[in-house]
């Protein structure tokens, strides 16, 4: 559907997993899209599919660490909305190497918060009051629950256990600031994980499809009791833009479907539904799943409260199971994405 006065929306890491879910919709709706994307190995170039031949739409490789550009491309497009997306995402790469993490997540946002409270302060007062900045953050940035707490609300404390999750706080606290000192229209949302076709198959979902369709062993770190709350994409896409069009801008606002499940559930959920859809010839997939070590700070359980964006006009549309099957689907139609991956990593979420 078309809006009657499209914005002009200007993302950051546009061709990543939620960034292109996000990008498709907003395309389908007739807004205006600018896409910054540093097109990192998580990315991927076709993920708008043919909406990029748009002319509403336009793309620029940039580092977000790149003051200069940013500005002036800010500059130069004009948005009334920025939603900040780019980042870098798996805990594991964090583990290993958290210096583009710190780069990246927490330099990377602060240059761009400048860059758009630069822009925001040239507007007239009309124009002000047009603009919002959200920026797209995690659950991580809560810590972990244990099994018997209450979800993560809005005004749960900031703990976070990994270099990733660290890096996301740095950049939740760096937005709050900027909207308390400088008045910047900053809106915040944190969501749990993340379901859904385009996903780069090193989390968990996709890799275990790959290593189901390439008869590998399914790597489960410990016990596979982890319990993580799953949101299919699209969903949470369109959380981001009720956000931004009825939330309150200094508020944050936690997107979720309080869908918990342990990591073995999600794995055997897979497993059956491969086994309907797509045989496997020797035996069930489950016959595949090896428990590993577990890595270092493995969170036992993330779960958010979804009370508050509830209240702004959204609801989670797709169940678990059907979700789950259209996004399996996804990836048997699109097996050349899942193998031009190695899949050294392990899927953790
Ligand atoms: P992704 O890894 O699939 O995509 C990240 C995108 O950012 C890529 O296109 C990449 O090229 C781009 N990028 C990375 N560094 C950049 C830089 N320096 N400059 C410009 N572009 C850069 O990630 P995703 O899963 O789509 O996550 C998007 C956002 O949502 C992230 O901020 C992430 O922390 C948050 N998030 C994701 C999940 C999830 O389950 N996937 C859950 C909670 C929050």
């Amino acid at each position: 559907m078309n809006e009657s006065n499209p914005d002009r929306y200007l993302i950051t890491g546009g061709y990543g997993f939620i960034g292109s879910s996000l990008s498709r919709i907003l395309l389908k709706s007739g807004h205006y899209l600018c896409n910054i994307d540093k097109l990192t190995y998580s990315s991927n170039l076709n993920a708008i599919e043919d909406l990029d031949k748009s002319e509403k739409y336009i793309f620029h490789k940039i580092d977000i660490c790149d003051d200069k550009k940013l500005f002036s491309l800010i500059e130069n497009f004009k948005p009334n909305k920025i939603v900040h997306l780019a980042a870098e995402t798996h805990v594991d790469r964090s583990i290993d190497k958290p210096s583009d993490f710190i780069k990246t997540n927490v330099y990377g946002t602060y240059n761009l918060l400048n860059a758009a409270y630069k822009y925001w302060n040239s507007l007239d007062i009309k124009e002000k009051n047009m603009f919002k900045f959200c920026l797209v953050s995690t659950d991580e940035v809560y810590g972990s629950l244990a099994s018997k707490e209450k979800a993560f609300d809005e005004e749960s404390p900031y703990k976070p256990n990994s270099p990733y999750s660290a890096s996301k706080a740095a950049a939740d606290h760096l937005g709050r600031a900027w909207f308390k000192t400088y008045n910047l229209p900053v809106i915040i949302t944190n969501t749990s994980n993340n379901f859904g076709p385009w996903q780069f198959p090193e989390k968990l979902i996709p890799l275990t499809i790959l290593k189901c369709i390439s008869n590998q062993k399914i790597p489960i770190y410990g016990s596979g009791e982890q319990v993580r709350d799953w949101i299919f994409v699209d969903d949470h896409s369109r959380g981001i833009i009720s956000a931004i069009k009825y939330g309150d801008i200094g508020e944050k606002y936690n997107i979720s479907s309080e869908n918990e499940l342990q990591n073995i559930t999600v794995v055997k959920n897979i497993c059956l539904i491969l086994d309907r859809i797509f045989p496997r010839k020797n035996g069930n997939y489950d016959q595949l799943i090896e428990f590993v070590e577990d890595r270092p700070g493995h969170d036992q359980r993330y779960a958010l409260n979804n009370d508050k964006i509830k209240k702004l006009n959204w609801q989670p549309q797709t169940n678990w199971l059907e979700g789950l099957e259209t996004t399996i689907r996804w990836y048997l139609d699109h097996q050349d994405f899942l193998k031009n991956y190695s899949g050294e990593r392990l899927g953790r979420s």
